[in-house]
This record gives structure tokens, C-alpha cells and sequence, in this order.
């Protein structure tokens, strides 16, 4: 069960940025890590991921510092710049917790593109 208080540092995404896993690159800033999804829904299937060990977005919110959020926003719009999607459009998914299917439990945002989305969520 995905505990938002405590976090695992042996989550899959804790292990990419240790470079302990491999990941393709996308875009990296201070605070924020963009990388390919491993198993895309859409033909661009990107992840945003805060550097810093943040749970799921509440706990992002809760605790992470001023600086820390303006690099994340900015890391994803520097990101659907780099994927060249603002024109034909692009869905931003964060998953938190069970009900969300939340599967990795490190902050991410998913940047999905590339065809119709028909589903709304
Ligand atoms: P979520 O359900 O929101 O937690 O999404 C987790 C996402 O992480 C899924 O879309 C997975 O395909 C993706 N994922 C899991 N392991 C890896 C990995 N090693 N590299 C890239 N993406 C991964």
C-alpha cells in the first residue's frame, strides 16, 4: 500500500536517478528528471519526475520548497517544447494512491501525446 509519508528509496524511480537503472533522457534541471515511459500508452509517452524523494503530488506539495515547484512546472512545459506537441495537443497525468492506480510510488507527471485520447481519464 503506498504510504505518502514514507518514502522508499528503492522505488524504481529512486533507481533512476542513482543511474542505478537505465532511462532515455529527455530533459533534466536542477530539480526535475524527464524520461521516456518504458511502456508508452500513446506514441509520446514521457514521465516528469521530481529529483527530490516526494511520494506522489500531496506530498510534493506538502513539502517541497517554492523553487523546487517553479522547476517542476518548468520542466514540463521545457519538456512538451523538446516533444513538439503544443500543436497537436497533450495530456498531463498525475496518478496519487490506490484509487489512482498509482504504481511507483515517486512523484511523476505522465506527458501522453501523439494521437486522439479518446477516454477523459
Ligand atoms: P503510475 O501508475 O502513475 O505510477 O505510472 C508509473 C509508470 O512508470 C508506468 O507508466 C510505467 O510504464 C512506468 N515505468 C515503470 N518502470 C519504468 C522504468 N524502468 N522506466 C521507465 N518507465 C517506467
Amino acid at each position: 500500500m503506498l504510504d505518502i509519508n514514507h518514502y522508499d528509496k528503492d522505488n524504481v524511480f529512486a533507481k533512476i536517478l542513482r543511474k542505478e537503472l537505465p532511462s532515455t533522457k529527455v530533459y533534466e534541471s536542477e530539480y526535475s528528471y524527464a524520461f521516456k515511459d518504458i511502456n508508452p500508452v500513446a506514441p509520446v509517452h514521457v514521465l516528469i519526475i521530481s529529483k527530490g524523494e516526494y511520494t506522489c503530488f500531496s506530498d510534493f506539495m506538502n513539502k517541497a520548497s517554492a523553487e523546487e515547484k517553479n522547476d517542476f512546472l518548468n520542466a514540463i512545459i521545457e519538456t512538451v517544447r523538446i516533444l513538439d506537441i503544443e500543436d497537436g495537443g497533450y495530456r498531463l497525468v498525475s496518478n496519487v494512491g490506490i484509487d489512482a492506480g498509482q504504481e511507483v510510488p515517486h512523484f511523476h507527471v505522465h506527458i501522453i501525446a501523439g494521437r486522439k485520447l479518446h477516454a477523459k481519464c
